[in-house]
């Protein structure tokens, strides 16, 4: 933490909210708190920052940090909670196998904590049950590149938003959950006539700014640009030079694409939109050769999710708009470092380095780490590891950053598994949350945004300092530090003995480029060596960074060059379009979970500033005015929201903007700050089968009055 004097230069940082990756000024004033100020250096906001960016300053009181380690609700020292978790891990183990031991990780935490804990479970407890709240995030995207590229890469940057003539925006309220990179959309439309075009279920304020809003039948996005790739097809706009020096598979791709949307009037039915609208935007796409499609949860967050994404890549390959200044799909991920986990292995389904299971990659890993216990396949995936939990399977589970008893699918239930543990271990920052107050947990208390040091990377795979700026409070400790800690009295003394989170980095840097992985797109041998002083002001920079080229490379695949065998791209032949969970006399509408733009997942910090809380201050429903009279409910009403796997009562928004049939109501209240608000609980748990991810945006609900009590 660096000496403060009035005249100290402001600490650069990076915003700990969403991937935009914003950067931050911070100014400690020497009481525990701090101002912040936008970045005008840093290359994602340039010197903007949205509500939530900055209130930052008005959430760093020390209400409810955990201050101290407890084991099961009394407060410990750090060697009695660390031996706890390490007598637990190696009794579970010793009874039931080392693939009874679970992480659930989060994409708040920083590439090097999450770096730490992919080694200690993957190379040396020997458990592949690795897995994220980033699955409920961007897993169906990552799954897409892979599918298309042969690789979880990203083709374009930030500079793309602002040179397209059209901006697709699928799935994403982006007005308010990717503010600075929407302002940069609003500003190219100012300047070069950008046309913005808005897909979503519901009319969002990202839908009133569009040019065009098009309100889709919820998960029909694969029927659209089905019936998109027709229309480019039948209407000489196809790069046949690109598709057949580039990629593989198209002909099967448009086969389906036909089966499933043939025709604009086809289309329109299968999506709910008129003829004239679905013109109007395959029209658009057709023309504008500048055209970048960004996506968010709504693609993601969905039991075909993946097939989703392949849909709108499809497009781009199929006109060779990719790579390109001004073209691409483009992902926009919802955490400050979900892309920094991806880049770590963070995922059941990948080892570490972008590398995933074959015997090589294996292999290399294993004498990269000196592992002991290296694992050779996939773990359970976010779902299927509740589940695991719930069954007896999984036995030992360590939560970190992250509240899975409110956000997971059927929380409820989540959160009956987690009584059930053997070892319960939880790093947080805040006391009190949900998933910490099961009874038998271990909590152990972890360094928070401005405290901690580390690196994390944005949509656009850009590295981002995050730097400390305040001391941490009571005895809290970086989480990289408590798992290396753990990991010594586990008998791994040498292999973690990091004497900084810049010992950290340079071991993951020297991973990715460990034995010349040769045709790879993560590469940060560049920064191999990076010494302490130069990480401490490193400023923020893309992957890849080779030890060769030195220079990051900014967009990908514009002249091919794809991570598979044969270095072409896949086009892949989606499936159909159908829910996972038909509506019913009982459940006849359809609930859509999601955010508002002034809150962060369950409030644990943006609860902290009354101005972020009075966007929206109670957990709410918005309701069709069809759906709304047919229960009898108006403006301000309690209502109860049922599905098969919970209730909530929440306050009725009665919202013309809504669409008939089709319930939207926020994730982001837990029990900890009001009994009823828990929407989590209220999601099925379908997944798609794919990603893994799971369908977080058409669960079959009814909706009634609920009085006053
Ligand atoms: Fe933070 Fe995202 Fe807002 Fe930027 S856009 S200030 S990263 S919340």
């Amino acid at each position: 933490v660096p000496a403060l004097t009035p005249e100290a230069p402001p600490v650069r940082t990076t915003c700990p909210y969403c991937g935009v990756g914003c950067g931050v000024l911070a100014r400690p004033d020497g009481q525990g708190g701090a101002s912040v100020a936008a970045d005008p250096q840093h290359p994602a906001n340039f010197g903007r920052l949205c509500s939530k960016g900055s209130a930052l300053g008005e959430t760093l009181s020390l209400d409810d940090r955990l201050l101290h380690p407890e084991i099961a609700g009394r407060r410990a020292s750090w060697d009695e909670a660390l031996d706890a978790v390490a007598e637990g891990f190696r009794r579970t183990i010793a009874a039931h196998g080392p693939e009874s031991v679970a992480f659930y990780l989060s994409g708040q935490l920083l590439t090097e904590d999450y770096y730490v804990a992919n080694k200690l479970a993957k190379g040396f407890i020997g458990t592949p049950h690795v897995d994220t709240n980033s699955r409920l995030c961007m897993s169906s995207s990552v799954a897409a590149h892979r599918r298309a590229f042969g690789s979880d890469t990203v083709p374009g940057c930030y500079e793309d938003l602002d040179e397209a003539d059209l901006l697709v925006l699928v799935g994403s309220n982006t007005a308010w959950c990717h503010p600075i990179l929407f302002r940069r959309m609003l500003d190219a439309r100012e300047k070069r006539g950008t046309r913005i075009v808005a897909i979503d279920p519901r009319m969002t304020q990202t839908g009133e700014e569009a040019d065009l809003f098009l309100g889709i039948r919820p998960g029909t996005d694969t029927a659209l640009f089905s019936g998109l790739l027709v229309h480019l097809a039948d209407n000489g706009a196809l790069d046949p030079r690109y598709i057949a020096e580039h990629t593989a598979g198209f002909e099967p791709a448009l086969e389906r694409a036909r089966q499933i949307a043939p025709t604009v009037p086809a289309t329109a039915a299968a999506t709910g939109l008129s003829e004239a609208e679905v013109e109007t935007f395959f029209t658009l796409f057709r023309t504008t050769p500048r055209v970048v499609t960004a996506t968010s949860q709504g693609v993601n967050q969905s039991a075909q999710g993946t097939d989703k994404a392949n849909a709108i890549i499809n497009c781009h390959l199929a006109t060779g708009r990719i790579g390109r200044p001004g073209m691409g799909p483009f992902s926009l991920t919802g955490q400050p470092n979900a892309m920094g986990g991806r880049e770590v292995g963070g995922l059941a389904n990948m080892l570490a380095a972008h590398m995933h299971f074959t015997p090589e990659e294996v292999d290399l890993v294993r004498r990269f780490w000196a592992a002991p216990n290296i694992i050779t396949g996939e773990g359970l995936k976010a779902v299927q590891l509740f589940e695991a939990i719930e069954r007896g399977k999984i036995k030992a589970l360590w939560v970190m950053g992250t509240n899975p008893a409110v956000s997971m699918p059927r929380a409820d239930r989540v959160r009956a598994a987690l009584q059930k543990l053997d070892t319960y271990v939880v790093s947080e920052v805040v006391a009190n949350t949900d998933t910490a107050r099961a009874r038998n947990a271990i909590l152990l208390p972890a360094l928070a945004w401005g405290e901690k040091d580390g690196t994390v990377t944005n949509s656009e795979r850009r590295i981002s300092r995050q730097r400390a700026f305040l001391k941490g409070p009571g005895e809290a400790r970086a989480d990289w530090w408590i798992m290396a800690q753990v990991a010594k009295r586990l008998g791994h003394a040498k292999a973690f003995a990091w004497p900084s989170a810049a010992a950290v980095f340079r071991e993951h840097a020297a991973l990715s480029e460990f034995e010349n992985r040769g045709s790879r797109d993560f590469d940060l041998g560049g920064l191999a060596d990076i010494t302490d002083a130069a990480y401490d002001a490193a400023a923020p920079v893309q992957w890849p960074l080779t030890r060769k080229a030195r220079a990051p490379q900014t967009r990908f695949f514009a002249n091919g060059g794809f991570y598979t065998r044969d270095r072409k791209a896949r086009f892949v032949a989606v499936q159909k379009p159908a829910l996972a969970q038909a509506v019913s006399d009982a459940l006849p509408l359809r609930l859509n979970t999601g955010r508002v733009r002034d809150h962060w997942h369950t409030l644990t910090r943006t609860g902290k500033s009354p101005r972020l809380s009075a966007h929206r201050a109670v957990p709410f429903v918005e309701v069709h005015p069809d759906d709304a009279a047919t229960a009898g409910l108006t403006d301000g009403d309690l209502a109860r929201v049922r599905t098969a796997h919970g209730a909530a009562v929440l306050e009725v928004m009665v919202t013309p903007g809504a669409q008939p049939g089709v319930l939207f109501a926020p994730m982001h209240w837990s029990e900890a700050n009001t009994s009823d608000g828990r929407v989590g609980a209220l999601a099925q748990g379908a997944v798609d089968p794919v990603s893994g991810q799971p369908e977080l945006k058409a669960t079959p609900a009814s909706i009634a009055a609920e009085p006053y009590r």
